[in-house]
């Protein structure tokens, strides 16, 4: 386990936070080590893990993609497989778990895309605690399917109004919520960051990602030469890369979304470029995209998830050490490797992780056959339809969603909508 000094990764991380919010965050922290000592809380975590997550996911050999390829044989970890198609659950449901030991009844959490904010919404259901999740406005209107999917798992989703009404203007309503009823309540942060204990936390319940990968590789009787993931927030890739951070191998490469290509505004890449500055917002210190006026910057990508303005404080370390190498992965460069996969493999990437795909797809050419890169997958494509449809098929897309406007308007299922409102 690789405990940050408290809670500092080099310059990066810490925990900036109101006066307000120091006792709640000292006793999260110290209910976070007492249950990753205690056995029972350990295999409580392990049977739901098991039964409910569907874990360990499986890993993949690639082989047609990797003969094609010509290079190192490509080793797909398949984390989208997990219940409800991403790694996200696997954060969510550790940390409601450490709430219900604290006693807490009430999870609040954050979400720009809807997907932690469905993670979240899926975990407290198994759990039996309730949900409140802040979302900005634009994205509600934006994210319409996952907000739907949230309140099927009877969470609420509160549009926030206030800023520019995204993903920033959600995690500020949510420190007050959390300062103002931390008696009951636990604020679920989704990715490696915020203050200090969460990226230890949120690393050390993904982490199950890598030490499944390494048991995996090691049953196959094989050597991991490279590891690829995804890097939003980085849960994912920290998660993935956990055993192996303090050793000099594999190599790992942390995959960012690249956008449209360089230039402020036009991606979302923290650690390729120079477009970052060192900052303090949401309460820790790491690689910011800001604005003139140091305030979060305008970022792009075709994938939500990686379309944020920060990036977790360990990353950003490693990151400047060398221990990770980082790329700018561009959306094109993206949906070809969606497609590639798909057709060669069977295997349907999330756009995430689709830009760890792609990298692989770079590397391993440049590798001998006889060696190994193992790429996660942290989610699956079903949730894109929305964003690959208009790009593979623009034409039927429109006449199918003409087609269903129509069909809603002439009225047919009013009587089963009447009918599902009496009942909930
Ligand atoms: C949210 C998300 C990501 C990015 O988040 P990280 O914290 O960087 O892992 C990547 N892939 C999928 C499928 C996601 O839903």
């Amino acid at each position: 386990m690789t405990e940050s000094d408290k809670g500092f990764f080099g310059k990066f991380g810490g925990r900036y936070v109101a006066e307000v919010l120091r006792r709640p965050i000292e006793e999260l922290e110290e209910a976070f080590h007492k249950c990753m000592k205690d056995s029972d809380f350990l295999k409580e975590l392990e049977e739901i893990r098991t039964d409910f997550i569907g874990r360990p996911t499986p890993l993949y050999h690639a082989k047609r993609l990797s003969e094609q390829l010509g290079g190192a044989q490509i080793y797909v970890k398949l984390e989208g497989l997990a219940n409800t198609g991403a790694h996200k659950i696997n954060n969510a449901i550790g940390q409601a778990l450490v709430a219900k030991r604290m006693g807490k009844t009430r999870i609040i959490a954050e979400t720009g895309a809807g997907q932690h904010g469905v993670a979240t919404a899926a975990a407290c259901a198994k759990l039996g605690l309730k949900c409140r999740v802040y979302m900005g406005e634009v994205d509600v209107r934006r994210q319409q399917p996952n907000v739907s999917t949230m309140e099927m798992y009877g969470a609420e989703v509160v549009p926030v109004t206030t800023g520019s009404r995204i993903l920033k203007d959600a995690i500020n309503e949510a420190m007050r919520d959390w300062a103002a009823n931390f008696s009951d309540t636990h604020y679920l942060i989704g990715s490696a960051l915020g203050p200090s204990p969460f990226p230890d936390m949120v690393r050390e319940f993904q982490a199950v990602i890598g030490r499944e990968t390494k048991q995996q590789m090691a049953e196959r009787g094989k050597k991991i030469d490279a590891m690829v993931a995804c890097v939003g927030g980085g849960s994912n890739s920290i998660g993935f890369f956990e055993p192996f951070i303090n050793e000099t191998e594999p190599l790992l490469f942390g995959a960012e979304a690249g956008g449209i290509g360089p230039g402020k505004g036009n991606n979302a890449s923290r650690m390729v470029g120079n477009d970052a500055v060192d900052g303090i917002m949401q309460g820790f210190k790491t690689r910011f995209l800001q604005d003139e006026d140091g305030q979060a910057g305008q970022t792009r990508s075709i994938s939500a998830g990686l379309d944020y303005v920060g990036i977790g404080p360990q990353l950003a370390y490693l990151g400047e050490t060398g221990r990770i190498k980082f790329e700018a992965i561009k959306d094109d460069e993206a949906l070809n490797a969606v497609s590639v996969f798909a057709k060669t493999e069977g295997v349907l990437f999330a756009m995430e992780s689709a830009h760890a795909g792609a990298l692989a797809l770079k590397l391993a050419p440049k590798m001998r056959k006889d060696q190994n890169i193992v790429v996660n997958m942290s989610g699956r494509g079903d949730k894109d339809i929305f964003i690959t449809c208009p790009v593979f098929r623009p034409e039927e897309w429109k006449v199918f969603l003409q087609a269903e406007l129509e069909r809603l308007n002439a009225g047919k299922d009013i009587h089963f909508a009447a009918s599902m409102a009496k009942n909930n």
